[in-house]
This record gives structure tokens, C-alpha cells and sequence, in this order.
């Protein structure tokens, strides 16, 4: 498939209003683009990687503008593009602004490692945009910078202006057309796993996507929780239907999304499963552990790779097993004398690339492992609670790395294992089905949280203020969204994450080292300024404590939170991660 073509239905994507006909448009985009599926099916998600691969492109705006400018001819320099950006607000409108192509003789620039750009003139297809980016991700060391400026310029000096539109906004991971992953995984059901009528004509008021195809989306979602590969899923779903997705297994090295719990009481447990599996709720960072024999990846609960910053667990991994294994579990911080410290001590590890040695000497972290996924070449998603257990104690032995699961039908003895959790300093326990599989993505009922902790609210920032005086070159007030629960968010489904409502602002709760920190990693998500007041792009999660959740025609969600007060950055979420209006509305009805 061509890029111009790819660039023009993403064009008529973003134009469409309904979330039906847009279904319909990718839908359809999806059974034109051939060899390109996967690619294209990324490339609409602003993504040249699938979402569990951690390799970036490592360009950021600077790069992009002078790529851009280079493109654009000798009058333009990276000043004019800043500029057109600051009046327009958005780079791929910035970039269709410009006339490319007039540096086609400049051969030395542009092309790839396989050549320069000889025999690289004629029309970009999608698969050409693709290598290219991923041969910008591959260079590395010295020049790469020079390296990669030049191949964004080959691509630029060959781009129209629709084209250099998504390439800019595909270069920064944003397409900006208003498709989610539900839209993709609705679509991807539709275009293959249901006849499609070859002469019919689109009709674009009646969604693809009714109830009969339920089973078709369910099918598409369990391959998606397993592989976050919506280019692989696309794939298999056209070449081998629900059977082949069925199929799509667990892989040693590619995370699976992570299970999920809802509140729960021990009384419902064990009406609902007569016996409960009770364990500890560690007050950590969830990690999942693939080890395939030889090396060892970690990855946190959104699947960022984390295993540089955790280099004691991998120590311990490696030294505890020999076979390949996926376990699932938490990342505790301990004091010297084994006690837990609170989970922030975790967090800030996430972000250290660079001391971690001096960190580890600072935090002991540990793994407390309470899931086995796969163990030396069986994968048990689809086994019981009760077998993962005993794989995961044959694995590990009987150490503090496992958790000590207390099987029983008794409330007396779940309140004394909830008791002596609390006094040993841990959060609360959970509470699991012990026949209940593992269901990647799903926030079920089979596992229950149980924590008297008042509750707390993971909302993404959207929005500051400068401070002033002293403070005055440090965002200061933090304005606070929750997500709009996607259409599909009542089917726990991958909902659609691109809407956030304003809830209100936080000040409270903030040191002055923090709002330097905060300041550092906020400030390059700002996307407009108006005097002290800021708009950031949807990126970082709060949580927030707070007195009262109360009615109010103040913020967009129509509730402002009393006493808010900052706890920490979730660094182990992302904005799709944070909560939801649905979960502030239940917590305000029940107050
Ligand atoms: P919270 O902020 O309450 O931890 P969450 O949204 O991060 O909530 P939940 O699904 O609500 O995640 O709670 C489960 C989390 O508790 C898991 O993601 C995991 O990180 C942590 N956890 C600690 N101990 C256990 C355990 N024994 N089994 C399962 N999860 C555990």
C-alpha cells in the first residue's frame, strides 16, 4: 500500500464523527492494506512498535523541525517551523504547510543503510515508511543524531502534504484521528471474522459491530491481552480466523497484560467460590518476569521494560531457576531488618536509568512472585489458581520470594491473615478463586482486593500553573482529569482512552524538591501556555487522596474533589491506566 493512500484514509478517518462509520472506515482500511496489515494497523495507533516493545525512535521535536526544514528547501530553517508551530499549535498541520521535494538532487541524504536515496524516487509506500523508522530506531553511537536527521529527511523531500502530516505526527507517536484500540479491535472483528458482503455498499449509519459479533471482539481481545500485538492479531485474524487467534499463546519474553482486581469482602468470596485462596497484598510495583533461560526481561504493569532498573531481581531469578518461566508478581521495598517500606521507594526506581547502583544500595527491592504463567514449556494461562501455585512454590521453593497463599472457607481465618498482614506492615490481601484461569486484562471477580485504606483517585494531569516569586519557574497548582469511560469500558474491554474529563486541582501534599521534579517531567508535555496557566498533554498519573468527592458545575466531570491532597506519580501507570469516571461516580454514591 502506498503512504499517500494510507495518509488520505487516515485523513477521512479523522474526518468521520460517528464511532460507528469510523469502525467502518478502519474496517475497510484493514481489507485494503494487503501485505501492509500489520504496519498499517500500527501506524494508525501512532505506533511503528507493537505496544509491548519498549524500542522508541528516539526523535524528539528538535530533530523533527530540523528534519522538516531540511525538507522543506533553503529558505526554511527550524526557527520557521517553531514558529508555525506556536501560531498552529500542531506539527502535522505544520508540515503540510510546506512544499517538498525540491532537494531530490541532494543524493548523500535521505536514504537508509541500503543505499542512498537512488532508486528510492516514486511514491513512499507504508512498508518503506516503516523500515525507514525502524532503521532510525537501530542507529545508534556516535553520529546517529546526523543519521537520523538524514533519513527523515529522505522521507520528508519525498513526502505531499497529507503524507508529511502522518509522518511527522507517526514520528512523535500521536496520529491524532480518533481511533482507540477498541476502535481497532472492533474493526479488526468485522473486517475478518465475519462474511463480508463483497458488493454491498458501506453504509456507514449502521454499525459493523452488533451483538451477533460479540463473540468475533471477544475473540480479537483474548489474542490482543495475550500478544499486545494489534499488527500480529490483524494478521492471524485475516489469514487464519478465530481459530488461529484461539491459538495465540503466551510467548517467553512478550509481557501479557496484567490481571486485574475489583473490591471485594471475604464474605462474598466465599459465598461466590465456597473456599478462597488468601494471600498477602504486597504494597509494591507489579512485575512480570520472563525468563527464557538464559536472559531474564522484567516488565511493569503498562509493559515498560524494567529490567535495567531492577537488577537484584533479575540476580535472583536467575540464580533461583533454570528452566524458562513467566511469573507474575510484585516488586516490594525492604528495610534492613526484612520489613516492607511503602511502594513510592519502588516507583522511583522505574525512572533511574543512570544510578542505579547508588539506588540499590539506597532501597533493597525484592520479588514477591504470586503467579506462574509458564513454566518450562507449559504455558498455564488456562490452568487453575491451585496448579500455578504449586508450579510457581516447585519453581521457587519455600522462600520469601513466594507468597504464602492460605487456602480456607473460614471468614475467622481470612481476618486473621488480613490482621497479621496489616501488623506485618503489608497493605491488605487478596482474595482468589482458586479455580479461576488467569485472564489477562481482565478486571474480574475472581480476584478481589481487599484494603481498609481510604481510597485514593489515579487521575492524569491535563493541565498547571506557574507558580510565582520564588516559586515562580516551577508549575505549582496541578489540574486534575479522570478518563471518560469509553463505550466499551462496561465490558472490560481495552477502552478507548483518548477522553479525560477535569476533576480539579491539587496543591496540597508537595514539597519543593517534588515540584522541581514534577516541573522537569511535566514541562515537556505542556502543549499551551496562556500567562501562568499551562494545558499538558495527557501523559502523567497522580494519585491523589482527597476528603469528599462532591457534586460540581465546575469541572467538566461534573465533580470536584474536597481536600485534595498529592501522594505520589504512578509511575507503573499510563493515562489509560488512571481511573475512570465510572469508578468516581461509585465512589461518590458511596459516600
Ligand atoms: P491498587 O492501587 O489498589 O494497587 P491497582 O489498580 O494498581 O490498585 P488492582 O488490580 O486494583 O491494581 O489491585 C491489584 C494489585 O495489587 C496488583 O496489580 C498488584 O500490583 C498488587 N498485588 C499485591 N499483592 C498481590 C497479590 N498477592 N496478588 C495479586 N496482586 C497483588
Amino acid at each position: 500500500m502506498e503512504f499517500a493512500e494510507f495518509a488520505s484514509r487516515a485523513e477521512e478517518i479523522a474526518d468521520e464523527s460517528g464511532d460507528l462509520a469510523t469502525t467502518d472506515r478502519v474496517r475497510d482500511l484493514l481489507c485494503d492494506a494487503s501485505d501492509a496489515l500489520p504496519i498499517v494497523v500500527r501506524f494508525l495507533q501512532g505506533r511503528v512498535y507493537p505496544a509491548w516493545d519498549a524500542t522508541t525512535l528516539d526523535v524528539g521535536p528538535a530533530l523533527l523541525h530540523e528534519a522538516i526544514a531540511r525538507a522543506a528547501g533553503p529558505n526554511v530553517d527550524s526557527d520557521d517551523v517553531e514558529s508555525k508551530l506556536a501560531e498552529i499549535g500542531e506539527i502535522g498541520a505544520v508540515a503540510a504547510t510546506y512544499e517538498f521535494g525540491g532537494q531530490r538532487g541532494l543524493g548523500a541524504f535521505g536514504g537508509g543503510a541500503s543505499g542512498g536515496t537512488d532508486g528510492e524516487s516514486g511514491a513512499l509506500t507504508v512498508a518503506e515508511v516503516d523500515d525507514r523508522l525502524r532503521e532510525i530506531a537501530a542507529t545508534m553511537g556516535e553520529g546517529s543524531e546526523g543519521r537520523r536527521l538524514d533519513i527523515l529527511f529522505g522521507l520528508f523531500n519525498r513526502a505531499s502534504p497529507a503524507e508529511a502530516t502522518f509522518l511527522a505526527r507517526l514520528v512523535l507517536g500521536e496520529m491524532r484521528i480518533g481511533v482507540g484500540e477498541g476502535t481497532v479491535r472492533d474493526a479488526i472483528a468485522a473486517a475478518f471474522l465475519r462474511e463480508r458482503v463483497a458488493d454491498a455498499e458501506p453504509e456507514y449509519d449502521e454499525g459493523p459491530v452488533d451483538a451477533a459479533d460479540a463473540d468475533a471482539v471477544d475473540a480479537v481481545e483474548r489474542a490482543l491481552q495475550v500478544s499486545n500485538d494489534y499488527g500480529m492479531v490483524a494478521r492471524v485474524a485475516r489469514d487464519e480466523g478465530s481459530e488461529g487467534l484461539d491459538a495465540v499463546g503466551l510467548e517467553v519474553g512478550r509481557p501479557v497484560q496484567a490481571m486485574l482486581a475489583q473490591a471485594g469482602s471475604a464474605t462474598e468470596a466465599i459465598e461466590d467460590w465456597g473456599e478462597a485462596v488468601v494471600e498477602t497484598k504486597f504494597d509494591g510495583a507489579r512485575v512480570q518476569v520472563h525468563f527464557d533461560g538464559e536472559e531474564t526481561a522484567l516488565f511493569s504493569r503498562n509493559m515498560d521494560d524494567v529490567t535495567d532498573p531492577l537488577p537484584e531481581v533479575v540476580e535472583f531469578v536467575e540464580s533461583a531457576v533454570d528452566v524458562p518461566v513467566v511469573l507474575d508478581g510484585e516488586v516490594v521495598a525492604v528495610a534492613d531488618d526484612g520489613s516492607p517500606l511503602p511502594f513510592q521507594e519502588v516507583l522511583r526506581r522505574f525512572r533511574r536509568k543512570y544510578d542505579v547502583e547508588r539506588m540499590r544500595e539506597e532501597v533493597r527491592v525484592e520479588l514477591r512472585a504470586f503467579d506462574c504463567l509458564h513454566a518450562d514449556g507449559d504455558d498455564l494461562l488456562d490452568a487453575p489458581l491451585s496448579e500455578r501455585h504449586d508450579r510457581l512454590r516447585a519453581l521457587l521453593g519455600d522462600t520469601d520470594a513466594v507468597s504464602e497463599p492460605v487456602v480456607t472457607e473460614e471468614p475467622d481465618e481470612i481476618a486473621a491473615v488480613d490482621a497479621r498482614a496489616l501488623e506485618t506492615g503489608h497493605e491488605g490481601i487478596m482474595l482468589k478463586d482458586p479455580e479461576s484461569t488467569y485472564a489477562p486484562g481482565k478486571r474480574g471477580r475472581n480476584w478481589l482486593k481487599r484494603k481498609p485504606d481510604v481510597e485514593t483517585l489515579d487521575l492524569v494531569v491535563t493541565g498547571a500553573e506557574w507558580g510565582e516569586g520564588r516559586r515562580a519557574n516551577l508549575l505549582g497548582t496541578f489540574l486534575l482529569s479522570a478518563r471518560v469511560d469509553g463505550e466499551s469500558a462496561g465490558r472490560d474491554a481495552v477502552a478507548d482512552s483518548d477522553a479525560y474529563a477535569t476533576i480539579g486541582k491539587v496543591a496540597t501534599g508537595i514539597t519543593d524538591e517534588e515540584l522541581e521534579s514534577l516541573t522537569e517531567r511535566l514541562e515537556p508535555h505542556v502543549e499551551r501556555e496562556d500567562g501562568q496557566i499551562v494545558s499538558i498533554a495527557p501523559e502523567v498519573v497522580f494519585e491523589v487522596g482527597y476528603e469528599e468527592i462532591q457534586a460540581s458545575p465546575t469541572y467538566e466531570s461534573g465533580y470536584a474533589l474536597r481536600f485534595p491532597r498529592y501522594v505520589t506519580v504512578r509511575e507503573d501507570k499510563s493515562p489509560a491506566d488512571a481511573d475512570g469516571l465510572a469508578r468516581v461516580e461509585r465512589l461518590a454514591d458511596e459516600q
